[in-house]
């Protein structure tokens, strides 16, 4: 990965998204010569934040807005908080807005959206792995002929629901746009979908019908879903994926 400038951005906002994520909008200065494709990510640091070894800690996170809100002049970040242990995670969600983050980037070619694919697109996403499938379905829907898009979305309980109101908003309006969301832990009460994202996969993607795939999450769900979509006849160049 060979190294990419690195940017002295601003927090422009910071808004809350469940309990535990957080998205923070960066103000990108006019003069930076930044651009990106939606699904890359970039190496984010704090100024003066630095491990036990004097190194400032960056750790990576995917852009979860388009390239078309970078003409507003800004990227957004979905951060979890991970725990109370969580280095870098806990540090950025006790930032205020003003606060500097430095972003170098972006990386990450390989899980980047082809634009201008007509065939139809579908997104199976757990937790914050929705970040760059958000960036990418932002950006589908802001193109002139979007293509067909269905969303699987895996997450613990209704509370955990990333991005739930532009979401439901594009359920509600955006023609060819459909979502299946799917709990992990429901509270009882929620009569929808319930389980592991790769164990519904059989009955709600029975066969390979042209599509393109990009799936992100943890890694098992990452493994599970390619795994099925092999038995059920994508071809591997039709599946991109990127897991942590
Ligand atoms: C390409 C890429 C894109 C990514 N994009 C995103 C993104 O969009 N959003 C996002 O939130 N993350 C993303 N990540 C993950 C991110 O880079 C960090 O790994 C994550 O934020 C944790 O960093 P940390 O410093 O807070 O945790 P660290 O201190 O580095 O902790 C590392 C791991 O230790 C464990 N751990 C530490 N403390 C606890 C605790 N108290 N309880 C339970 N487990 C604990 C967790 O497994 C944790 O992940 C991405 C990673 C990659 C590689």
């Amino acid at each position: 990965m060979s190294k990419r400038p690195v940017i002295e951005t601003r927090i422009q906002a910071i808004i809350p998204e469940t309990p535990r994520v957080s998205t923070f909008r960066l103000e990108i200065p006019k003069d930076a010569s930044f651009s990106f494709k939606a699904g890359q990510f970039i190496m984010a640091s704090i100024p003066d934040f630095r491990n036990e070894r004097d190194r400032p800690v960056r750790r990576a996170y995917s852009i979860s807005s388009s390239p078309l809100d970078l003409e507003k002049g800004y990227i957004e970040l979905s951060i979890t908080r991970v725990g109370e242990g969580g280095y870098f995670s806990n540090r950025i969600h006790a930032s205020r807005v003003g606060d500097p983050v430095l972003v170098e980037g972006p990386y990450g070619n390989s899980f980047s959206l082809e634009e201008g694919n007509p065939a139809p697109h579908l997104f199976v996403g757990a937790g914050s792995g929705i970040a760059p499938l958000r960036a990418m379905i932002r950006t589908l829907l802001g193109s002139p002929a979007p293509p067909g898009i269905k969303v699987i979305y895996g997450f613990r309980k209704g509370e955990d629901f990333i991005f739930e109101k532009e979401f439901l908003e594009y359920a509600e309006s955006a023609p060819g746009f459909s979502l299946i969301v799917i709990h992990s832990r429901p509270d009882p009460g929620w009569g929808g979908l319930s389980g592991r994202v790769p164990d519904l996969l059989p009955t709600l993607v029975p066969a390979y019908s042209g599509e393109v795939v990009y799936i992100c999450g943890h890694p098992d769900m990452v493994r599970g879903t390619v795994d099925y979509l092999a038995l059920a006849g994508f071809p591997e160049a039709a599946v991109r994926k990127e897991q942590w």
